[in-house]
């Protein structure tokens, strides 16, 4: 079982513990990124990853089914987000924060990198494509952790909702 992520003629196979990784190390660069609206919308797709509340091998996306923007300057931006988030990820962006050391996140964001980088955002509305819609995206931030959350994750970030670790 596992996850998938794909874009751009790419896919980023992940195990369910490496998915966990990934997403986690992601959220703590979105909720120190995020500005615009559309960022928060990007965060709460994040949220959407889960496997806790939507099942283990059950989450995964692909870059089509999100709604770049209606122009292409909307577009470039959102794209440019998705990059920097994933880059300043890479920079082990708050990872300390974490109560492990990520296993392989670099590869991941690397192979995530390519793959938005090769993906052309196209127009469209893609309504019903699974990508939050602007009531839905993250705006509540934990107080304790400063990590965005949102639906169905309103009581606190992924960081207060970690089972503790033995
Ligand atoms: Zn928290």
């Amino acid at each position: 079982m596992g996850n998938v992520f794909r874009g751009g003629g790419q896919s980023l196979h992940l195990s369910n513990g490496g998915t966990v990784v990934f997403i986690d190390v992601l959220m703590l660069a979105v909720s120190d990124l995020a500005d615009d609206e559309w960022d928060y919308r990007f965060a709460a797709l994040l949220t959407l990853q889960d496997q806790n509340v939507m099942g283990r091998g059950a989450v995964g996306f692909d870059l089509r089914d999100i709604a770049w923007g209606a122009s292409m300057v909307e577009r470039a931006r959102s794209k440019d987000f998705v990059l920097r988030t994933a880059a300043l990820a890479l920079s082990r962006h708050r990872w300390n924060e974490l109560e492990y050391d990520p296993p392989f996140a670099r590869d991941y964001l690397l192979q995530f990198t390519s793959m938005v980088t090769s993906f052309v955002p196209s127009g469209g509305t893609q309504l019903g494509g699974g990508f939050p819609s602007p009531e839905e995206r993250a705006v509540a931030s934990c107080a304790r952790h400063r990590v965005l959350s949102a639906l169905p994750h309103w009581e606190g970030c992924f960081l207060c909702n970690r089972p503790e670790s033995s």
